[in-house]
């Protein structure tokens, strides 16, 4: 009996697709149209693809895979996306707080920038920053910043998928003194930023962007001429957008319309666009968002920390805008690049403003740091949910720990229970990043040295 059962079995494995991956969990939160959660569910993986999702009876029957990873204790779901962010800032993680954004800009991060950053200044924070994300379940994130294609280079590094765009600003800080060193500054981006976007052209990894810091530190001709350089080479635009009450008003004063309203005037929502913080932003602009399809990145804990405000993301979500979570920077306006940290916080501060519980449910804010956050960087065709043919970004997190227990619903539990320290596993385009909550691909040691290298750096140079 048991000789004809093992030859079921041998046939069985001969039937069965060949698969790289299986990765099984207590519960599979997919994501999918219909937001099915699959419990003991399983997904089969194959190069940098996901293969099937289904019942863990169901995978290990259709699939044979080379490697197999098997967590009863875990919830499995696609990889939370990072829609906004400065990755490199956290080598100055609290160098000043409780400020308000102008003074913080102002008098600590652009002394400290002027004075510290460097190609090896970029690459050592992207990597801290890198490690900080992937331990907590970030797999794609979105950077504006410096020597951005040192960003590129040390995210390919990490193993993490990244929209990383360099930084155009036309402002008088850092090495800028004057108007003409500023638009030579300007130009000079410009310039880098076409060579950095042609080197990481087709790159499975990197989406390169085009960067204009925001509207109120660029030029009209500068914004036209990165919006045109996007449209140019297909990539996304992204962009500080209303994040503060002043930035709203300097420009109702100056042009008598509003950053998003000046901005389409420009024309610079004429192509793949997305925009950080969107605060202060009213009906009309929300329809202008609307129509030209820009994608929305809300960071509650950086609008709470800078007290720049409340954006209407329950009007967002009405108007079913591709609205996704991000952390900002580390530096002062957050302090870390927890997403499960800004699932919670979105959910919160809706609840807390409109008075009203049901503003902003746990799905909705997973589905802003998944599906709803590969919208609006428009990649929703590739990552943002577990479906066949997708690219196969995946997390799983513990469930075994006290805060997690008992478990009635596994997406409440993601949204207001579970911590970035519960992740476990992660893999990025089928490739695994994170067993056990180690991380596989970058020096986590030699990393941390560094961070404290800095810190001294850092601190003395801004005596
Ligand atoms: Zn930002």
């Amino acid at each position: 009996m048991s000789r004809i059962f093992s030859f079921f079995l041998f046939v069985l494995a001969l039937a069965a697709e060949p698969a790289d991956f299986i990765w099984s969990a207590r519960y599979v939160i997919t994501m999918d149209a219909q937001r099915h959660v699959i419990e003991n569910g399983a997904v089969a993986i194959k190069g940098d693809r996901i293969l099937a999702v289904g019942t863990k009876a169901d995978i290990d029957a259709r699939f044979q895979a080379k490697q197999r990873l098997d967590r009863p204790d875990a919830i499995l779901a696609p990889g939370l996306i990072n829609t906004h962010t400065h990755a490199a800032m956290s080598l100055f993680r609290g160098i000043a707080d409780d400020l308000k954004l102008q003074d913080w800009l102002e008098k600590f991060i652009f002394p400290a920038e002027a004075k510290n950053v460097t190609a090896d200044f970029v690459r050592w924070g992207t990597r801290l920053g890198c490690l900080e994300m992937l331990l907590g379940g970030t797999t794609t994130f979105t950077d504006m910043y410096y020597f951005e294609d040192v960003v590129a280079e040390a995210a390919k590094e990490a193993g993490m998928r990244g929209v990383l765009g360099e930084t155009i600003i036309g402002f008088p800080v850092a090495d800028n003194k004057t108007p003409a060193d500023a638009l030579a500054f300007t130009e000079r981006y410009l310039k880098f930023t076409e060579r950095y976007l042609k080197r990481f052209q087709n790159d499975p990894l990197i989406t390169a962007a085009v960067a204009p810091h925001a509207l109120y530190t660029n030029s009209d001709e500068t914004l036209k001429a990165a919006r045109a350089l996007a449209n140019k080479y297909n990539a996304p635009l992204v962009i500080h957008l209303s994040e503060t009450k002043k930035e709203n008003n300097d420009e109702m004063a100056k042009r008598h319309t509003t950053p998003t309203k000046t901005l389409d005037n420009l024309g610079v929502w004429n192509g793949r666009s997305v925009a950080a913080h969107a605060v202060w932003v009213n009906e009309a602009d929300l329809a202008i968002l609307k129509s030209r399809h820009v994608g929305l990145a809300h960071c509650p804990s950086s609008n709470m920390k800078l007290a720049s405000g409340v954006a209407p993301v329950t009007r967002m979500l009405a108007l079913d805008l591709p609205v996704g979570l991000g952390p900002d920077g580390p530096a002062g306006s957050n302090n870390d690049f927890n997403m499960f940290e800004e699932m919670d916080l979105a959910a919160k501060l809706q609840k807390v403003t409109t008075m009203n519980p049901q503003a902003l449910p746990a799905t909705s804010a997973l589905e802003m740091a998944t599906i709803r956050g590969a919208r609006a960087l428009g990649m929703e065709k590739e990552i943002g949910s577990l479906e066949n043919g997708k690219r196969a970004d995946l997390i799983t997190v513990r469930i075994d720990r006290a805060h997690a227990q008992p478990l009635y619903d596994a997406v409440s539990q993601m949204v207001y229970a579970l911590k970035a320290s519960d992740v476990r596993d992660v893999m990025v385009n089928g490739r695994p990043v994170v067993r056990d909550a180690k991380i596989l691909t970058l020096n986590e040691a030699q990393i941390l040295a560094k961070a404290a290298e800095y810190r001294a750096r850092v601190s003395a140079s801004l005596k």
